[in-house]
């Protein structure tokens, strides 16, 4: 089969947080398993080239509509490992994708419709068999397949949905229908999301926990109805991650690579290191980390409190955060030359291969999490996940087996979840618990396979 992925994110060479992991991960299980995958992907100016080979412009470029001006608009291509690639390079007086970063510009709507527009001209031509889109930056695409091809949408994070006006559909000339598009919840607002919903032929969550929760009021974010309206077509598959890329045996970020057998030895040379890296005090004590974009999903709160608890449980602390707002920030300053607390602020891929093998404990206290990729990660490395039960969490770690958990994300759940596991740390059941963890397989192989069989039905 013919598969294009549309996607504004692909690790590691244009990565924000899991979404990337899944493109790179899933597309790589796709190409093995003999299917003929294509990532498009915006030419954003702060990819990573330098791993990307043969890149080359093809033909004439495309010429894209927009308020009446055509943008005239290059096709990359280019091959990323065994993956291959298109970037879209609007010469776009905008500069949209010569901002430096992949998100969170005050024009996203339009950068990513047009986007999708561009994709969906180019593809007019090239007619795949599947075009999978996903989360609320490639959801445009599904307004302008017109049964081009299987159009299959996977809901990354429900919570963005791509509030738009209709002018951002307009000057793109892009025709709908705008009761089937209007937000539920912001009057005069069109849901790209939601009309995603609706059109695609297959719709699918990251874990199925998180397909059962976004059908309820709680976690439907405003589109619980229109989900139970498509409950047909919601299927709920969970990510995998790379083993090849995430691997503590061939990783080659790692001061001493390890795997089951070398584990113990592996982690305390690997913490040694870090620990000196980041300024901290040399110590046998455990090491418990974060590595995670600090937005409210994932609890900043309930972090910042676990660094409290770690350090009166006499423990070290490593934040790897990104995004993190003004306040938090400050709090996190009173850490500054901390002796067992490192916070650094950051996107910073290296140290977090780094983390994942020096750690003890990774503690992800999510308000609520799709699926999660950082404790799968994190248990492959030996380092056992403490997280809140929701979504792919609750799927993917089993208390006391393979992590710790905890139900209700307050500081007495945070606290009681950091207390078991030092319990346990010192115990022989700590090895067991490492064990355990590393021998589950979380690689891409059952899940990829679940969606050939959705692309074909
Ligand atoms: P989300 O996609 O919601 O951010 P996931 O747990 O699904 O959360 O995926 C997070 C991915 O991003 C993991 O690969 C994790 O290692 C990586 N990551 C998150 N924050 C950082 C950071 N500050 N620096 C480097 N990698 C990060």
């Amino acid at each position: 089969m013919d598969i294009v992925h549309i996607a504004s994110e692909l690790a590691p060479i244009a990565k924000v947080g899991g979404l990337g992991d899944v493109i790179y991960g899933l597309s790589k299980a796709l190409h093995k398993k003999g299917q003929a995958v294509t990532i498009m992907l915006p030419y954003y100016d702060c990819t990573d080239f330098s791993a990307i080979e043969n890149l080359a412009a093809i033909g004439e470029p495309l010429k894209v509509k927009e308020n009446g001006d055509s943008i005239p608009t290059k096709i990359w291509k280019g091959q990323f490992e065994d993956l291959n690639l298109i970037l879209i390079d609007p010469a776009h007086p905008k500069g949209y994708f010569k901002r430096g970063v992949i998100y969170g510009e005050i024009d996203d709507n339009d950068r990513f419709l047009f986007f999708c527009k561009a994709c969906i001209t180019y593809l007019n031509d090239h007619k795949p068999d599947v075009i999978h889109l996903h989360d609320w930056p490639t959801a445009g695409a599904a307004l302008l397949t017109n049964d081009m091809a299987r159009v299959v949408f996977t809901i990354h994070n429900l919570q963005h949905q791509g509030r738009c006006a209709p002018h951002n559909l307009h000057k793109l000339d892009i025709e709908v229908d705008e009761e089937e598009l209007s937000d539920h919840e912001y009057g005069e607002a069109l849901n790209l999301m939601r009309g995603a919903i609706a059109r695609s032929d297959v719709i699918t969550t990251v874990s199925p926990t998180y397909r059962d929760e976004i059908l309820t009021d709680d976690c439907g974010c405003g589109l619980e109805d229109d989900l139970l309206d498509h409950k047909k077509k919601l299927k709920g598959i969970l990510n995998g991650i790379d083993t090849q890329y995430w691997d503590p045996a061939t990783d080659p970020h790692l001061s001493q690579r390890y795997n089951q057998e070398s584990v113990h030895k592996g982690k305390a040379f690997n913490k040694q290191q870090v620990l000196q890296e980041l300024g901290l005090k040399q110590s046998n004590q455990p090491l418990v980390c974060s590595i995670t974009r600090l937005v409210s999903q994932k609890g900043p709160d309930l972090i910042l409190y676990g660094i409290e608890k770690t350090l009166e449980l006499g423990g070290q602390f490593a934040l790897l955060g990104s995004t993190p707002d003004e306040d938090l920030f400050e709090q996190l300053a009173e850490y500054e030359n901390h002796p067992n607390v490192a916070c650094s602020l950051t996107f910073n891929e290296p140290l977090s291969h780094k983390l994942y093998a020096a750690s003890d404990m990774l503690l992800m206290p999510s308000i609520f999490e799709p699926c999660g990729i950082s404790q799968l990660i994190a248990m492959r490395y030996g380092t056992i996940p403490l997280v809140r039960k929701t979504g792919g969490l609750k799927d993917t770690v089993k208390d006391e087996e393979t992590g710790f958990t905890f139900d209700i994300p307050d500081n007495k759940g945070v606290a009681n979840v950091l207390q078991r596991a030092f319990d346990a740390y010192p115990t022989d059941e700590w090895s067991n618990l490492i064990s355990r963890a590393m021998e589950q397989d979380y690689s891409w192989d059952t899940s990829a396979q679940k969606y050939i069989d959705l692309y074909e039905d």
